[in-house]
């Protein structure tokens, strides 16, 4: 049975109320295509945007088979005993091509599944990563509202979603297994520049040694990164998902950056300049796809690209062609 439709307000209320169906439902407006769907999904966020900001936002990559899922799992219900109520969130941008995402699967998380105090959401599908990104911020947002403390927003350690997950989160973790001393080696050092704490997952039964090798590893080459800009010296631990050992100490590292950055201002700061990149983002993703939508555009660009391609005119002549088409389309009010 379907529940009916609410209004704007009744939906914030619900939220701020900390209706979980209600709050559901709202992510899939969010996530909604329709432009009807999206236009109120904008009003319940501004509704709920008072009521929200007042959690933890954590970061959680690491590639396919580091037990991100099974540590998800261990470090919810570290915090779901300790009273408090968790969200998790995800960023896939290959969940559109894979249809269906890993990412934020409930299967994945067995024990979290069953809390009451914790909402598992899986990434939003969208055909760019900025879309998927976006619908993930604004689920922050409701969550927050809704009364969730604690966010997870998880993201798969291939590259440039790790940008994204960065640019919305005040802590960011990267989990990393043991390997054979190269571990080092596959990591790309701008995902390691990210990373507010660095944590090795698998370190049990005959896995301990080459963990806390790997740890070492990782401490020496952080000292030769530059000093971070909020002063924080990100930590290296080692831990195990599966088994439940060295939780506690992931969190008291966690609540102990929250209490360093509130103190320095550095975390307001960074909060700050994230919704600054956001505005900036939104600007750039809706320049665009007003660009690439455009009639006159979508009948251009196929003969300017074959124009360029043969070198009879130059890439920059070609591009100023098609933004003249544009602008001209748009003063004359035929924009699509
Ligand atoms: P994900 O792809 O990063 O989400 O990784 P999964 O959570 O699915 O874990 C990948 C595999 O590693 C699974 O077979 C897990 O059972 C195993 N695994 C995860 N965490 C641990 C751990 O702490 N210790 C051990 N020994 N195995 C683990």
């Amino acid at each position: 049975r379907r529940l009916p439709e609410l209004s704007v307000e009744q939906y914030v209320e619900a939220i701020v109320a900390g209706d979980i169906t209600r709050l559901s439902q709202a992510v899939t407006l969010v996530e909604s295509t329709l432009e009807a769907h999206r236009a109120k999904a904008q009003a319940i966020i501004e509704g709920c945007l008072p009521y929200a900001g007042k959690s933890i936002r954590i970061g959680i990559t690491g590639v396919p088979g580091a037990g991100k899922s099974t540590s998800i799992d261990s470090f919810g219900m570290h915090l779901i005993r300790q009273g408090r109520k968790l969200a998790v969130l995800a960023i896939d941008p290959t969940s559109e091509v894979s249809r269906g995402s890993i990412l934020g699967d409930k299967t994945r998380m067995e024990q979290l599944a069953r809390e009451p105090n914790a909402f598992i959401r899986p990434s939003a599908a969208g055909d760019s990563l900025g879309g998927v990104a976006r619908k993930t911020r604004e689920t922050i947002i409701l969550c927050e509202a809704a009364g969730f403390d604690t966010i997870f927003v998880e993201t798969v350690g291939v590259g440039q979603s790790e940008t994204a997950v960065h640019s919305m989160v005040d802590f960011f973790l990267l989990i990393q297994l043991a390997g054979t001393g190269d571990e080092l080696q596959g990591i790309k050092r701008g995902i390691m520049e990210m990373a507010d704490g660095i944590v090795i997952n698998k370190a049990d039964g005959e896995n301990v040694d080459a963990a806390r090798l790997a740890a070492a590893h990782f401490r020496n080459a952080l000292q030769l990164f530059p000093q971070t800009e909020s002063g924080w010296e990100p930590k290296v631990l080692t831990y195990s998902g599966y088994y439940a050992i060295g939780i506690k100490e992931i969190f008291d590292m966690i609540d102990k950056y929250r209490h360093y950055t509130v103190d320095t201002g550095y975390f307001e700061l960074k909060r700050q300049r994230q919704a600054k990149w956001w505005m900036y983002e939104a600007i750039n993703d809706a320049l665009k796809h007003s660009f690439f939508h455009n009639e006159a555009i979508k009948k251009l660009l196929p003969e300017m690209e074959h124009a360029v391609q043969s070198e009879s005119i130059t890439p920059f002549v070609a591009a100023h062609r098609l933004l003249s088409s544009y602008y001209n389309s748009i003063s004359q009010g035929t924009t699509y």
